[in-house]
């Protein structure tokens, strides 16, 4: 017997050449083979009589050699062996490519059973190069479900199918994690049935709930992860933050709140002075007004005696909080301060040191405010700002800093709520449901080239009026292949030839962070008419003068993105414009960027846009903050993720405390599921 965290080259045929071929699709040990799992099936356990089998439809059949095979060298490396085959139903001339093996193995008047997949031609139907068993051996490439597994450069199929056969055979599959009662609630096939079966199904059914249960298992356990977090935490205690009076704070302010946001920091202050560690969300759409809950609790941090970091996704964002944030503090006696990665190394010393010395008691900045160089005199609040961005493990990592900080997260993206607890499942959450009153929503229009004309004029009819305007272009530099409009490119045409008069600015991601600064800077105080820009703008730049945003190639951004970008126009009193460019005549296409022509409701648009694109596109890809699930597919097994996810509810209730063998080993596995997310973040 063999153990699963042993080396593949304990098997037969697995030398030192193999062994780096099976790494390189991150196969080490026997538990890693085992736990490559099929991407797909071959289903060739039903026999099809020849006169029956179909053009290009792969399958089983059985024959009889009807003549000795004949092979042909037709030039140097091109040898054809011919032979032809038969059934009660029919015959069939097989060809093989330099094939020896089948030269050698394939007998007069002998019976076998091949697959493949024929093909026509005006002399009737062929088959090429079919796999082939002589009818009394035991199927290994016929006669059987052949797991199909994904492949790396000179790996085979069948040698991975080997290496898995002699894995199973020589250890245990992975322990089970799954109590039976709950096993049996969801339908869920036993961990040591449910491994065999995923590599040697009987049947396509088989195959199916061994599937099933790879996926449930790995969103359970990601699920139970989350809610452990989130018990974790809850036992946690803090100094309880005494009573604040925020009448200050309220007098502050050029407005009154919503009622959301007044329920958002009421929320806040109650988890202050419950002497726990706060975990808490607010999920808000663009414009919903989620600065100024963030202040406020920063605002309550500081009359407590705490210092708040602020983390803002881009440098564009830092400054912008840092700036308004000054703004609505200084009056109140509590100072700002920010810190960005590109600040000189005598900056950023500076206003460590007032951080360190407590002289600063709001510090706004980006990740740099996380690094370890940045000691806080006494951190008592964390406000991750986009938190998109800010996964799970950030967070988990966050309790090092300060003692256990409180936890604010704000996010923009409305994400349906079974995602949604995916990606902030050891979170509470508040909800800003509420615009600010006297807002009116973004007119969005869907128009072709051919309205060009009517565009620019309506840009020149805006800016004439002491608007400005958002230009976005989905990509940096001209692509000419896909007819893109780059940003730069764009603003330079434009310049020249449609508005020579008007002061035009640049932005995108690929400018540094210092011309960065100075083009948002200079946009945000009026000095341009018209800002060309990549979608770095997308998150939270707020320049309330600007009342129209043209976005190029709109089909090339999805709907949430759209939606985000679309927020940052209509955040003052005039009534603002969203135009949709496209080339595009895909119907869909049309039909899905008119749903944003309809709606002004980010939730809404959020679940379109999943139902569309599935949720990789939904989160962009890399910013989620999710580990990439290796088996369980979040768009086509959101039936299996809820019901892993009430499984793991329910775990935590009955077997949270439990010390069962499963309950342990799932202890375990969440153990190495958190680690190897660290190192993905890193
Ligand atoms: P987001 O939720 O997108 O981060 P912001 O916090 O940037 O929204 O707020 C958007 C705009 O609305 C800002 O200009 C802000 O000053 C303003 N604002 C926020 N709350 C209110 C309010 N209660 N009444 C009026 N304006 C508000
Ligand atoms: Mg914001």
């Amino acid at each position: 017997m063999a153990r699963l965290s042993d080396p593949i080259t304990l098997l037969k045929g697995i030398g030192p050449a193999r062994a780096k071929q099976f790494a390189n699709l991150n196969i080490v040990t026997l538990e890693d083979l085992i736990c490559h799992f099929p991407r797909g099936y071959e289903d060739r356990t039903r026999l099809v009589p020849i006169e029956k089998l179909q053009a290009d439809v792969p399958a089983c059949f059985r024959g009889m050699v009807m003549n000795t095979p004949r092979t042909a060298h037709i030039r140097k490396g091109l040898d054809l062996t011919k032979v032809t085959v038969a059934d009660a139903t029919g015959r069939l001339n097989l060809t093989f490519f330099n094939s020896p093996y089948a030269a050698q193995q394939l007998h007069y008047g002998e019976e076998y059973i091949f697959y493949g997949a024929v093909t026509g031609d005006f002399i009737g139907y062929q088959m090429t190069n079919p796999v082939f068993e002589p009818v009394g051996s035991p199927g290994v490439t016929t006669r059987r479900i052949l797991p199909i597994y994904p492949l790396t450069a000179g790996l085979t199929n069948a040698a991975v199918l080997r290496a898995v056969n002699q894995a199973l055979a020589l250890c245990d599959p992975p322990e089970e994690i799954l109590p039976e009662a709950l096993r049996q609630r969801y339908a869920i096939l036993p961990a040591e049935q449910a491994y065999r079966a995923i590599h040697q199904p009987q049947s396509m059914e088989e195959a199916d709930q061994a599937r099933k249960r790879m996926v449930f298992e790995e969103f359970f356990v990601f699920s139970a992860g989350l809610a452990l977090m989130r018990a974790a935490r809850a036992e946690k205690r803090v100094p309880p933050y005494p009573q604040v009076d925020m009448a200050p704070f309220y007098a502050a302010l050029p407005f009154s709140l919503t009622g959301a946001q007044n329920r958002a920091i009421g929320e806040i202050l109650a988890d202050f002075r419950a002497g726990r560690p706060m975990n808490r969300l607010i999920q808000g759409d663009v414009g919903s007004g989620k600065t100024m809950v963030a202040a406020a609790a920063a605002y309550a941090a500081a009359c407590s005696g705490f210092q708040t970091a602020l983390m803002a996704p881009t440098e564009i964002l830092a400054e912008q909080h840092a700036a308004s944030l000054g703004r609505l503090f200084d009056p109140l006696g509590i100072r700002v301060g920010l810190l960005t990665g590109s600040m000189t190394p005598r900056e950023k010393r500076e206003i460590r040191e007032q951080l360190e010395a407590g002289d600063i008691q709001v510090a706004v900045g980006t990740h740099a405010l996380l690094t370890d160089a940045t000691r806080f005199a006494r951190l008592g609040l964390v406000i991750a700002d986009e938190q998109h961005r800010f996964g799970v493990a950030q967070r988990s990592r966050l309790g090092a800093k300060g003692e256990d900080p409180h936890v604010l997260v704000m996010s923009a993206t409305p994400i349906p709520r079974t995602l949604a607890l995916l990606l902030y499942g050891d979170l509470e959450v508040s909800i800003l449901d509420e615009l600010p009153p006297g807002r009116e929503p973004v007119e969005t229009f869907l128009v072709g080239e051919s309205y060009r004309p009517r565009i620019n004029a309506f840009i020149r009819k805006q800016v004439s009026a002491g608007s400005q305007c958002f230009i976005v272009c989905p990509a940096v530099e001209e692509n000419q292949e896909l007819g893109v409009k780059a940003a730069s490119a764009w603003a330079e045409t434009l310049q020249k030839t449609v508005f020579p008069d008007l002061r035009i600015v640049l932005l995108h991601g690929q400018m540094k962070a210092g011309e960065k600064e100075a083009a948002m800077a200079s946009f945000a105080r009026g000095e341009a008419d018209v800002m060309v820009a990549t979608t770095v703008i997308e998150v939270g730049v707020d320049v309330p003068n600007a009342t129209l945003m043209v976005v190029e190639d709109a089909d090339r951004f999805g709907l949430s993105q759209l939606h985000q970008l679309r927020g940052r126009v209509g955040r003052g009193k005039q009534k603002s414009y969203c135009i949709l460019t496209t080339h595009n005549r895909n119907p869909d296409t049309l039909q899905r960027l008119k749903a944003l022509c309809k709606t002004t409701d980010g939730f809404r648009i959020a679940e379109e846009d999943l139902k569309l694109r599935g949720p990789g596109d939904f989160f962009g890809a890399r910013q989620s903050g999710l580990p990439a699930f290796r088996v369980g597919d979040l768009s086509g097994d959101l039936q299996t993720l809820k019901d892993a996810q009430q499984a793991s509810m329910e775990w935590i209730e009955a077997w949270g405390q439990s010390d069962a063998p499963e309950a342990a080993a799932l202890r375990r596995r969440i153990g190495a599921l958190f680690l190897r997310w660290e190192g993905t973040m890193n």
